[in-house]
């Protein structure tokens, strides 16, 4: 350390004095100068002292102060990112070059050599884009710790990036994003993933490998394909996991983009029921789900305690919606809950699922409601080719399915139950060589008869209309021509069934005598209620059904199973999450 020069004549106190002065006050001048160039010297000595410090810091660091440090850890409430925020689904052309702002979740992250690491960011669905995060020379905006902590980020945490967006060399094929890429200059960690995923992306987004909330008898999952295509992890090595791994994991499960693709169409499927039915001036309306008795069967209501009593939960919105057109209604619909205490472990049943319900004043024939539900059921589903055919595609990708086949205008395909049965007696497989049209079809045999329409037909939905009295509920009016058919029918799709409905009694004197046929007595619980609306008022003819809209869904797609259709599916084996 060199101490500042000192002029040894000031030090000395040899200074001559000025003009005019008395050496009493040169003498002051020259011990005040000497003061002064003493605290300039200690000045100089402090700085000198302070870089020394510096300089030895720097090496002791290796060189390698990091200038990056307030660019990325975890975030707290001072941090405020100002870019411009944009949604992957809405980058383009024009952002080109800019700094954004952007949340998502790591689904990927890997380091490129200490400089450089490449990261996939996803949002909602399935957007994803590339991240490259490399160190620059000058150590800011992103340094080598930068880099290093960017790509030890664990999988699924969730991050605030500060990024330029730019056009990558080549498109980045294992991004939905593929034109442009991040280069990010900030990276905060708002939530951080654990340190092993109990259900990683990959296997969460593959097809279940078995249903073990079902029977053994229920169908193995479809082999998965094309899944590689939605990410840059090498997902065939990636293993698939069982239906209770998935409904166990809920976060992990409903990140999967073909879970959340499959939630679009059913949501889809919804709206398009309510628009069809409401521009034809039906009206909603909202059934209760609990109550005071199990009119429609007693085996399979689920009760429970109300107050004193007792209250059950509606095993379907039947009675309600033929109230709203005693109410004087002339089209009604709902969408809610149906509750069924089935001990039923199979790919099609849950003990809850979503009604989608209708019913309708009718003027001359009940086809008029057949006919209205054909064209509800085809608006769907060609509403679903346009709106849904990205999800449909992804879903296609794990979930392989033969397109769903529709009929030509003017040529649906309605048959007589007992036209469906002639066809599996002279067509269908051996087994059903001798069926009845007397009996309810068995699932084996709607599915035979599916397949045989498929064949014949070229569609994937039908009608089977005028089922046996002996397989419809009491409120079913009979043919008057033929008593031992009803004026009901089912609806169907890939050979299962998705909808029953038909005429109701709309007359009390007939609505008791069919109650009388069936065992059932008129004044019990529950039902004098139900009969004594019709006593009340008179009530026009009407018909409706109810569709099942978790099989809609999963018969659309080919799902192995409702249950992947169903947001929180209930079964006999299954009350959480
Ligand atoms: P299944 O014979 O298949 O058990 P169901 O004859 O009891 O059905 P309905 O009472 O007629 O069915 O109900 C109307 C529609 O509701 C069915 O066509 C189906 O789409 C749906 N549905 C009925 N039960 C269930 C269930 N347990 N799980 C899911 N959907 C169901």
């Amino acid at each position: 350390m060199s101490e500042a020069p000192v002029d040894p004549a000031q030090a000395s106190g040899a200074v001559p004095p000025a003009d005019g002065e008395s050496p009493a006050q040169s003498k002051k001048g020259a011990k005040k100068a000497e003061a002064k160039a003493k605290k300039e010297a200690e000045k100089a000595r402090k700085a000198a002292e302070r870089e020394a410090a510096a300089a030895a810091q720097k090496a002791a660091s290796g060189g390698n102060e990091d200038l990056a440090k307030d660019n990325y850890g975890d975030i707290h409430h001072t941090i405020k990112v100002a870019a411009e925020k944009v949604q992957l689904k809405h980058l383009g052309e024009e952002h080109v070059g800019k700094t954004v702002k952007v949340r998502a979740w790591i689904q990927n992250a890997r380091m490129q050599g200490a400089k450089m690491a490449f990261v996939e960011l996803r949002e909602e669905r399935n957007w994803t884009i590339q991240g490259v995060v490399s160190a620059s020379a000058e150590g800011e905006p992103v340094s080598k710790q930068m880099v290093k902590w960017v790509g030890a980020l664990r999988l699924e945490s969730f991050v605030l990036v500060e990024a330029t967006v730019q056009k990558p060399l080549e498109p980045v094929k294992s991004c939905r994003v593929s034109d442009y890429e991040l280069h990010p200059t900030k990276v905060y960690l708002i939530a951080p993933g654990p340190e092993v995923l109990p259900l990683g992306l990959n296997a969460s987004n593959r097809a279940i490998a078995s249903f073990d909330d079902e029977d053994p008898q229920a169908p193995a999952a479809a082999p998965a394909e094309g899944v590689e295509n939605l990410s840059i992890t090498d997902s065939a090595a990636a293993p698939s996991a069982s239906l209770s791994t998935h409904l166990n994991n809920p976060a992990m499960h409903k990140r999967a983009p073909v879970q959340q693709a499959i939630a679009d169409v059913r949501m889809t499927v919804r709206k398009l029921f309510s628009e069809y039915l409401e521009s034809k001036d039906f009206v909603q309306f909202e059934p209760p789900c609990l109550i005071g008795a199990a009119s429609e069967g007693g085996a399979n209501v689920f009760s429970l305690p109300y107050f004193d009593k007792q209250a059950f939960l509606a095993q379907s919105p039947q009675f309600y919606k033929q109230f709203e057109i005693a109410g004087g209604r002339k089209r009604v619909y709902c969408i809610g809950p149906v509750f069924r205490a089935e001990n039923s472990n199979t790919p099609r049943h849950m003990t809850e699922f979503t009604g989608l319900d209708l019913e309708m004043e009718i003027e001359d024939h009940y086809h008029e409601v057949l006919h209205m539900i054909e064209g509800v059921m085809l608006y769907i589903f060609r509403g679903l080719q346009e709106r849904c055919k990205d999800q449909i595609d992804l879903i296609r990708a794990i979930y392989p399915s033969d397109e769903f086949l529709l009929p030509e205008p003017g040529k649906e395909v309605r048959l007589t139950f007992a036209e469906g049965q002639k066809l599996l007696r002279e067509e269908g497989p051996e087994e059903f060589r001798n069926v009845s049209d007397d009996e309810d079809m068995s699932t084996p045999q709607e599915k035979a008869l599916g397949a045989l329409v498929r064949k014949k037909f070229g569609t994937d939905f039908y009608v089977l209309d005028k089922f046996p009295e002996s397989a419809r509920p009491f409120y079913t009016i009979e043919d008057p021509e033929n008593p031992k058919v009803t004026n009901a029918y089912d609806f169907f799709m890939r050979g299962q069934e998705i909808l029953s409905g038909g005429q109701r009694i709309h007359l009390p004197d007939l609505l008791e005598a069919r109650l009388r046929k069936k065992g059932i007595d008129p004044k019990s619980q529950g039902i004098k209620d139900y009969v004594d609306v019709f006593r009340s008022a008179g009530v026009p003819p009407h018909g409706g059904g109810g569709i099942g809209l978790d099989r809609v869904v999963a018969w659309y797609l080919n799902l192995p199973s409702v249950h992947l259709a169903s947001y929180y599916p209930r079964t006999p084996k299954r009350l959480t999450p």
